[in-house]
């Protein structure tokens, strides 16, 4: 692995730009831009010339970029309320012909900007650049490993505090609010608490519903470090759980550890899939396993590769960071899913969240 992570993003990115024949690539997407440069802020866009590198935000963040900003070889940085003017400034005295944009991130009047400005320009598809992000450095590792423990600290702690009569977003603003504490930036995403019936609704939010004896209870949450991601559920009961609910955590349980067995640098994504799903259909619930079993992580909640039945041509690559979350989900009465995020090594797997597995009864 290179000395120098950013050098080596922006390597990779001149890369892709080589074999599509590109002379120029703008970045809008503001977790790639965070990526490429390491900056934080809500206004950032990196043009990327063939021989230099250009990023544009506005005054606001005129301090924040001397000390944040990544170091890149011959970068300017443009302090500007007039970043699509100076972008076509750039490109022009560049000579580029060929830009590459983010299909996926630019908006129609962006674009429509970039083609008055630059009528001459031709505008490309740059590709997925997700993919450039797939595979994880020795600092990216590092940050979601803490992103993982912080994540796992305040489960195992929520163990001993959560109790009947609280109401869902109750338990989701506590383990928010400890989480910051613990060092976490902000949540990876809004925060899912739901018990009983609700938790047949994969991505229910955390509503005024109140946590009651019998509650089968599926929290899932994750940290933000360094921009970095974390993602992990877990299931708990409330009181001893029913035979059936013992069974179907057993299924998903047998299924998680199923998938980690086949998981390993080189796999087909949707083998890992299969693998983990064939348990849960041998144990009747195939109908019940309604979404892929997990997928990529890192500056983004969801990126590739993912471990689903449909991504066939996917192969899970060394330094890989992903998830593993199968669940069963019971109309009306409850749900459950087990989540861990799985660093692929070369040499093994390691798990980066920590807290029990097993169905935690309180
Ligand atoms: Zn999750
Ligand atoms: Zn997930």
């Amino acid at each position: 692995m290179p000395t120098n992570p950013q050098r080596w993003r922006l390597d990779r990115l001149r890369a892709v730009m080589r074999s599509a024949t590109l002379d120029a690539a703008l970045i809008v997407h503001l977790p790639t831009v965070r990526y490429l440069t390491r900056f934080s802020g809500s206004n950032g866009t990196l043009l990327v010339l063939r021989r230099s590198v250009h990023f544009f935000t506005d005054d606001r963040y005129a301090e924040q970029v001397k000390t944040e900003l990544a170091r890149l070889p011959n970068m300017r940085v443009h302090i500007t309320r007039d970043t699509f003017g100076e972008i076509a400034v750039e490109c022009m005295r560049a000579g580029a012909e060929r830009l590459g944009i983010e299909e996926h991130a630019m908006t129609l009047s962006q674009h429509r900007q970039l083609r008055q400005l630059l009528p001459q320009v031709a505008t490309e598809a740059l590709g997925s650049l997700d993919d450039l992000r797939m595979v994880k450095f020795p600092d990216e590792l590092d940050a979601m490993r803490r992103a993982a423990r912080i994540a796992s600290k305040v489960y195992r702690q929520m163990l001993e505090w959560v109790r009947p009569g609280m109401r869902e977003r109750d338990v989701a603003a506590e383990l928010s609010y400890r989480a910051r504490l613990a060092g976490s930036e902000s949540d990876a995403f809004e925060i899912i608490v739901v018990a009983g019936e609700h938790g047949a609704f994969v991505h229910g939010r955390a509503s005024d519903r109140r946590l009651r004896k019998g509650d089968v209870v599926t929290v899932d949450f994750g940290c933000r470090v360094e921009g970095f991601h974390s993602d992990m559920t877990r299931t708990f009961v409330i009181g001893k759980p029913s035979a059936e609910v013992q069974r179907a955590w057993d299924a998903v349980q047998t299924a998680h550890a199923r998938a980690l067995e086949v998981l390993c640098a080189g796999v087909r994504a949707a083998d890992v899939d299969r693998a983990a799903r064939e348990v849960i259909e041998r144990a009747g619930y195939g109908e019940f396993f309604r979404h892929s079993l997990g997928h990529g992580l890192g500056v983004e909640v969801h990126e590739p590769p993912a471990l689903s039945s449909r991504n066939t041509d996917g192969i899970v690559p060394a330094d890989c960071v992903v998830t593993v979350e199968p669940g069963i989900y019971i109309p009306g009465r409850f749900g459950m899913r087990l989540e861990d995020d799985v660093y692929v090594g070369r040499d093994g797997n390691e798990i980066l969240t920590t807290a029990p597995r097993r169905l935690a009864v309180i």
